[in-house]
């Protein structure tokens, strides 16, 4: 059926390989990274547990042409983009040069400031338009699955939604301190930035951890929950109708803050270069040599996920509020494919949107956002491949 290349063989890229072997949508899969060894690891995986082979190749995604040369080889109908959001734009711009489709997980970051908005990738829509390939922006949980949950809620249960709040809760246990569940750099950068939600036609920008709520998560119970910044926001406030307001919650533990906030203190969440013996380092870069690999964690990490979103607003005149979850149980997901529902929640929805597009399900020509395309067969994929969802009247 369709030919694939993998670009990432971190802590998600080894679930999207895992998911995509298993999915006979996929014929051919060629995974490449930074590192051979990286690939290699999971190639063995595959071939032990699935009796199956892959390609894989090294590459650094930073290099355009190394990357066109790479899709030219290669020649796949699509590039799915697991590495970092500070690739984003040069595997965009190789997939351009090679004409073959994208998709990633993660909207684009520059490595020099923690800020992350669409508007870089967006830029992109008309030469992908003239190109006649699609672009599939953020196809991982949240954003991801978040946006289609909202897609689906708007088709299927509402005239006009008013309000939507994004709840994401990881009650996993690793046992470590401190440590995060997908890239740590990635992930500081996220949680310790200024909060912000979308009100009324505008921004409201908070302090970091400014704003906290109670939430009680099925299958978990209540957790303090946080408001931050979230890119899926960015999208949905364009393209669901009616608005007027989102906001995006995550849940941390008392430690995790703490520890947070002390590393914060001493300088180790910093960006910028410093000079340390005689050499340049990013403090944050040093950080997460020094955290566990996410990839590691699966091993040791029980306990449960719950990610969904709570729609607010009006149906035949009257109101109403749903609200749409999956839940997804650490040791299970280590079982399937040897990684922590972190991981497996971003991999597999990965996965789905590449079938998706090499199904003809989702297609276009240009960049296009989770919530422009039909949700309900991506709805039925999640249930079919691991990730169940349920919808509660509130
Ligand atoms: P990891 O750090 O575990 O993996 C990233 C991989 O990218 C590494 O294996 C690394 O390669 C590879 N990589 C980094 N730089 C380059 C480069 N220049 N060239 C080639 N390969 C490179 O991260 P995760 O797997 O945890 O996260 C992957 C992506 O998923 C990130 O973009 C993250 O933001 C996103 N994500 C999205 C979520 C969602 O719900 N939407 C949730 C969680 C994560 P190597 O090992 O070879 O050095």
């Amino acid at each position: 059926m369709s030919d694939i290349l993998i670009i990432g063989a971190g802590g998600v890229g080894r679930v999207v390989v895992h998911k995509c072997v298993q999915d006979a949508t996929f014929d051919h899969i060629t995974l490449a990274s930074r590192r051979l060894s990286s690939c290699e690891l999971y190639q063995k995986e595959v071939k032990e547990r699935y009796n199956k082979e892959i390609d894989i190749a090294k590459v650094d995604a930073d290099d355009v042409p190394a990357l066109v040369a790479l899709i030219k080889k290669v020649k796949p109908d699509m590039v799915l983009n697991i590495a970092l959001p500070y690739q984003d734009l040069t595997i965009m711009e190789a997939c351009l040069q090679a004409k073959v489709h994208y998709l990633d997980t993660a909207n684009y970051e520059h490595p020099d400031s923690a800020k992350f908005e669409y508007k870089e990738q967006w830029a992109y829509h008309d030469r992908f338009k003239k190109a006649g390939i699609l672009a599939l922006l953020g196809s991982g949980f949240d954003p991801g699955v978040t946006n289609v949950f909202c897609a689906y809620a708007q088709k299927h249960y509402f005239d006009t939604i008013e309000t939507i709040d994004i709840l994401d809760c990881n009650a996993g246990d690793h046992g470590y301190p401190f440590a995060t569940n997908f890239n740590p750099e990635i992930n500081l950068r996220e949680v310790s930035s200024k909060g912000r939600y979308w009100e009324n036609g505008k921004w409201i920008e908070t302090e970091p951890m400014e704003i906290k709520m109670v939430w009680d998560y099925p299958e978990i119970g209540k957790k303090d929950s946080y408001l931050l910044y979230h890119e899926e926001m960015e999208s949905l406030i364009k393209h669901i109708k009616g608005l007027k307001r989102i906001r995006f919650f995550m849940t941390f533990g008392e430690s995790y803050l703490t520890h947070m906030k002390c590393l914060e203190n001493v300088g180790m969440l910093g960006i910028q270069k410093v000079e340390h013996n005689g050499c340049k380092i990013v403090p944050m870069q040093f950080l997460k040599t020094l955290l566990p690999d996410p990839a590691t964690l699966g091993e040791r990490t029980k306990g449960k996920t719950n990610i969904g979103i709570v729609a607010k607003g009006l149906k035949d005149g009257t109101e109403k509020t749903i609200y749409i979850y999956n839940i997804c149980d650490h040791e299970e997901t280590y079982k399937e494919t040897l990684s922590q529902a972190v991981s497996y929640t971003t991999g597999v929805p990965a996965m789905i949107g590449a079938k998706m597009m090499m199904q003809g399900k989702w297609m276009g020509q240009g960049v296009f956002n989770m919530e422009q395309f039909d949700p309900d067969p991506f709805m039925d994929a999640l249930k079919n491949d691991g990730l169940p969802w349920f919808v509660k009247e509130l």
